[in-house]
């Protein structure tokens, strides 16, 4: 079978499903209807005979009480309607001929009910048409919402899925699915936040790459440029080849690491980075910390507080990761001579909390939601001769997230900036 055979084949038993389905629905909904018109007319006929029973006591001045002694009695005759004709209503010592009423009303009511079920017939044969139209709306959905899952998400297919939702709503000024079927508000709001959840996460992801490609290009350039250089001078220039060689190498280290922290967030958000949670001495973890940070970084005053140890339940390699990144921006964003505090403590609620604080020269308010962001950095930091691509909190988020924990900042611009990592302890892995 072709593959536009195959789509035809499917098509049609879609088609075939949906006429069945509305069949079904128009079923169920008749035999409803029938039920709701036979209890309307049954009542109607009740409530007009006791209204014309009360109507005949008052004329005939008995006072009206519920124990009143009442009856109905008639003769059978050969038909229906001269035993119905018959009909004699008796109430206390009085009495009075009701067949005529009786009449009246089984007539009226015969009538009634005979055009009612012409209509409800009509309903049974028909009615699956309009419910077959509402399905098809449906039915456009779901094609273009399968066939946007078969293949990869692209803006072709996305626009195709918003043609087909539009389509059922031209007026809609918001480019909304809006069926007008409050019974199917649900589904509409269902479809639409997919529409705008896949939108975000589609216009991220084209962010994503286009800050990763832009910086890439800078150190690229850079090695390009220097190559060039040392091609048409430097050959022989001992001055040009050491410039040339330094610039190269620490281009390289730059884009090693962008790309290992670009492979880092990749991973994570494919669910493939490796996470293995284990007993770990957060004291001890933070003291390896503090000690390489004095080891590599001898132009800042490291301190560190750990009035208890606390054991959590975590990735030791990922978590110490995301407390380097934090110490690591502290020295970059803390002028010579200043003070990097690394403590450890208990949290309010069940938690141990990682703080590194530093007096340097703060976030402002502005950029403080930001800065977890993938790629965001301060025009004070991209001006700065500090290096860097703004996402190393990026990794830091998504490692502690990974944790079930969460950060707190606190910052002042030239005062200083404090970084807690708040982690959730589980019953047992606190001591
Ligand atoms: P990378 O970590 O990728 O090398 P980066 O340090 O610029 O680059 P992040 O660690 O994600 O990126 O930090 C984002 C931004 O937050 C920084 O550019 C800086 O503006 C601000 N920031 C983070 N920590 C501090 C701090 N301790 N003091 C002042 N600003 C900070
Ligand atoms: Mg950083």
């Amino acid at each position: 079978m072709s593959g536009v055979d195959g789509r035809d084949a499917r098509a049609a038993s879609r088609f075939a499903g949906s006429k069945a389905l509305a069949r079904r629905i128009n079923f169920e909904l008749s035999v409803k209807r029938l039920f709701r018109l036979l209890a309307f007319d049954a009542f109607l006929a009740l409530a007009l005979t006791a209204a014309w029973c009360l109507v005949t006591e008052y004329q005939a001045g008995v006072a009206f009480s519920w124990t009143l002694r009442r009856g109905v009695t008639w003769t059978v005759c050969p038909n229906l309607i001269d035993t119905v004709g018959s009909a004699v209503y008796h109430f206390g010592d009085n009495s009075a001929a009701v067949g005529n009423f009786a009449l009246v009303v089984a007539g009226a009511l015969s009538l009634a009910l005979a055009l009612q079920l012409i209509n409800w017939l009509n309903g049974c044969i028909f009615g699956a048409i309009p419910i077959r139209k509402h399905l098809k709306s449906i039915d456009a959905i779901a094609s273009a919402a399968n066939r946007l899952s078969r293949g990869g998400f692209d803006e072709g297919r996305f626009r195709s899925l918003q043609d087909a939702i539009d389509h059922l709503n031209a007026a809609t000024p918001d480019a909304k699915l809006n069926i007008g079927d409050e019974t199917l508000a649900g589904l509409e709001n269902a479809v639409n936040n997919l529409i705008r959840r896949m939108h975000e996460s589609y216009r991220q992801q084209i962010r994503f790459v286009d800050d990763a490609s832009h910086e890439l290009r800078t150190p690229i350039a850079v090695i390009q440029g220097y190559a060039g250089m040392l091609d048409r001078w430097g050959k022989n220039d001992e001055k040009i080849l050491d410039e040339a060689i330094s610039a190269i190498k620490t281009e390289a280290e730059h884009m090693k690491v962008l790309v290992e922290q670009l492979l880092f967030l990749a991973r994570g958000d494919m669910g493939r980075q490796s996470f293995t949670p284990e007993r770990l001495s957060l004291a001890e973890m933070l003291g390896e910390i503090h000690d390489e940070s004095e080891m590599i970084d001898p132009k800042h005053e490291y301190r560190l507080s750990v009035p208890e140890d606390i054991v959590a339940e975590a990735d030791p390699a990922m978590l110490k990761q995301s407390v380097r990144i934090l110490v690591d921006n502290a020295a970059k964003y803390t002028p010579e001579g200043g003070i990097i505090s690394l403590r450890l403590r208990r949290g309010q609620a069940n938690e141990a909390c990682v703080v590194v604080q530093d007096n340097g020269s703060g976030i402002a308010a502005a950029d403080l939601e930001h800065i977890f962001e993938r790629f965001y950095r301060s025009d004070k930091a991209r001006n700065s001769s500090t290096g860097g691509s703004g996402l190393g909190l990026a990794i830091a988020k998504w490692i502690v997230e990974r944790h079930g924990g969460w950060f707190s900042v606190v910052s002042r611009e030239g005062a200083g900036t404090r970084i807690t990592i708040h982690l959730p302890l589980k019953n047992g892995a606190a001591q």
